[in-house]
């Protein structure tokens, strides 16, 4: 099934694709949060999902998806990180760019009906409230998936028994 959509792309479009893939410069952060799903024993999830913005983390049934995202390419405003005074224009560009991309990927998902889910990477520290959070999301979606079809999931069930 991947293989075949896989395929299904043109050579230039998957290796744009690829490439927003790298330039997101999150590869430590997506293994971290790698990690606390398995630790956490939550499972349904692909990694990168041919959908608007690839996700880093996907529920197709579900319809969630998560970005994990880097403090610093990612604009990340809590953090405020400083820009290297070298090529500020070019840095401070980039990171317009990746927040303006971020934006209008939220925005398509949500648009097609997707939960989305951003996790930056300063959240990091406190993995208990990220665990928490992503059963929190990922419960309710389930829910919202059984009224529509009732046998359609069993990532819900499992998650549920989690929370309660
Ligand atoms: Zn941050």
């Amino acid at each position: 099934m991947a293989e075949r959509s896989l395929d299904s792309l043109s050579i230039a479009e998957r290796s744009l694709r690829m490439s927003k893939v790298r330039s997101r410069g999150n590869a430590s952060t997506e293994i971290a949060l790698l990690r606390l799903l398995r630790g956490a024993k939550i499972s349904g999830w692909r990694r990168h999902l041919k959908i608007t913005g690839i996700p880093d983390f996907g529920f197709p049934q579900l319809h969630v998806a998560i970005f994990v995202d880097g403090c610093f390419w990612h604009g990340c405003s809590r953090c405020r990180r400083k820009v290297p005074s070298k090529n500020r224009t070019f840095w401070s560009r980039k990171i317009a760019s990746n927040r303006s991309r971020d934006r209008k990927a939220r925005w398509h998902l949500r648009r097609s009906g997707w939960i989305v889910v951003r996790i930056w990477e300063h959240e990091f520290k406190n993995p208990e409230r990220v665990v928490g959070r992503l059963q929190m999301v990922l419960a309710r979606a389930g829910n919202q998936v059984s009224r529509d079809a009732p046998n359609a999931n069993a990532t819900s069930a499992s998650v549920d028994r989690k929370i309660s």
